[in-house]
Formats: C-alpha cells, sequence, structure tokens
C-alpha cells in the first residue's frame, strides 16, 4: 500500500466514522410518530387474528363501508400540546367534520371512538371498532417533537398489510396539497393499527411543536380542509375514484 492509498484509505475510514454524527444535528426529524405501540395494553377480548390476516392480503370491499373515526387522545389524555392547543382537541373537531362530511355526500356509516372529550382506552377503541364489524378504522392524531424543526404530513399503516397501507395511501394523497412537507406514508407497530379487525390507518396531520403546523391547525377552515380530505381518501380507497 503506498502512502498515497493509505491516505486515501485513512480519509475514507474517517468519512464513514463521522457520518454517524450528523445523526444527532437538531434538524433531524423523528421516524416515528409518538403514539402508543402494540404492546401499550392487553389486546381487546374480540380481536380476530385470522380475520385480520386474511383482510390485511386480500383488500376485502363488500357493498357500503361501515367507518370507525378515532380521535386520538380525549379526558384526562391531552395528548401532544403546543402553542396553546392541545391534540385531543384538534383530531375531536377534524373527526366530528369528516363524520358530517360523509353523511352529507357519500353512503358509508360512521361510527366514532368518541364523541366529546372524554378518556377512551386503546383497548376500549378497538374493542368498539371490532364490536361493530366495520370495514375502516381511521385514527386522527396530530404529531410532535422535541424541537420545532419538524413540520408536515405522514400517514401509517401497519407493517406488511397491503390493504392498511392502501388506506393510508389514499388518504395521504389527499391530504398532501394542505401541507408543504410530506414526510411519507410509513408503517408502524401503533396499537389501534395491529388490533382492529378491519383495514385500519393513522394519520399525523401536522406538528403541534412547529409554528406553521400549528397556526394552521388553530383555524377551522383548515381543519374543515383536512376533514374534507380524509373523507375523499376513505372514499378513493374503497370505491376506487
Ligand atoms: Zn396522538
Amino acid at each position: 500500500m503506498t502512502l498515497k492509498t493509505t491516505l486515501l484509505a485513512t480519509l475514507a475510514l474517517t468519512t464513514l466514522f463521522t457520518a454517524p454524527a450528523m445523526a444527532a444535528n437538531p434538524q433531524k426529524q423523528p421516524e416515528i410518530a409518538p403514539e402508543a405501540l402494540s404492546t401499550a395494553e392487553q389486546p381487546p377480548s374480540n380481536y380476530d387474528a385470522a380475520a385480520k390476516s386474511a383482510r390485511s392480503s386480500l383488500e376485502i370491499k363488500n357493498g357500503n363501508p361501515v367507518a370507525v373515526l378515532d380521535p386520538g387522545h380525549g379526558g384526562s389524555d391531552p395528548g401532544a400540546v403546543g402553542y396553546s392547543l392541545q391534540e385531543k382537541d384538534i383530531t375531536l373537531d377534524i373527526a366530528l367534520r369528516t363524520r358530517a362530511y360523509i353523511w352529507a355526500n357519500y353512503p358509508m356509516w360512521v361510527y366514532m371512538t368518541r364523541e366529546t372529550d372524554v378518556y377512551k382506552s386503546l383497548n376500549e377503541r378497538t374493542s368498539f371498532a371490532n364490536a361493530q364489524y366495520a370495514d375502516l378504522f381511521v385514527s386522527m392524531h396530530i404529531n410532535s417533537y422535541s424541537t420545532s424543526a419538524a413540520s408536515g404530513l405522514e400517514t401509517y399503516g401497519y407493517p406488511g398489510a397491503a390493504d392498511s397501507i392502501s388506506l393510508a395511501t389514499r388518504i395521504y394523497d389527499k391530504l398532501k396539497p394542505s401541507f408543504s412537507v410530506h414526510r411519507g406514508v410509513k408503517t408502524a407497530e401503533f396499537y389501534v393499527l395491529k388490533y382492529t379487525n378491519m383495514t385500519s390507518m393513522l394519520g399525523e396531520t401536522g406538528f403541534i411543536s412547529n409554528g406553521t403546523d400549528a397556526g394552521n391547525l388553530a383555524k377551522d377552515t383548515f381543519r374543515q380542509q383536512l376533514a374534507v380530505q380524509y373523507a375523499q381518501g376513505m372514499h378513493t380507497y374503497w370505491w376506487g375514484y
């Protein structure tokens, strides 16, 4: 090995070993939303793993759908907070607006895991949806990060479940025009995605920890726009247009 190649090799190694330091950059965006994972609570007693698996791979669609909207958090659990906003209030408002839009426009029945500011456990939410034999489960959340650097939209499907990822993608595509930062369709073992027997997704429409996103989320018109886009994404998933 000549001196020159040794130097080059050393340089390459130095680059290799300094690269991970960039991960500590405060601008780095979080990899996963702060929602409860599948280990957070005991599964609901009416969780049917076989039914979930069958639907996951086949994308079963028969007749007009029954949907369950799940406004994240509530009651004693405010969810993320920032800029004088609480996640639980924003998710409930968007969900109520989504239900109103769907009932006015689509032949889709809608249940909600909560309609007021009350606490519901993850077990209660999924158990309720399973008991309705719902076709679609849409969990609405607002994201949060330790600094104001992170912003924008992301949606989640269940890992390996084609139907779930498809629903998350259809809704993501409709929500995109509301955000300038598009963080992508992701997968995660969130409790509500795993223990719902039906096709499920979870949306994170902006960061409550970011001034621009929070400012938008504080506006009625913006929340109404998100509600319509959620509804349109559900429509596109089910009816294909
Ligand atoms: Zn949340």
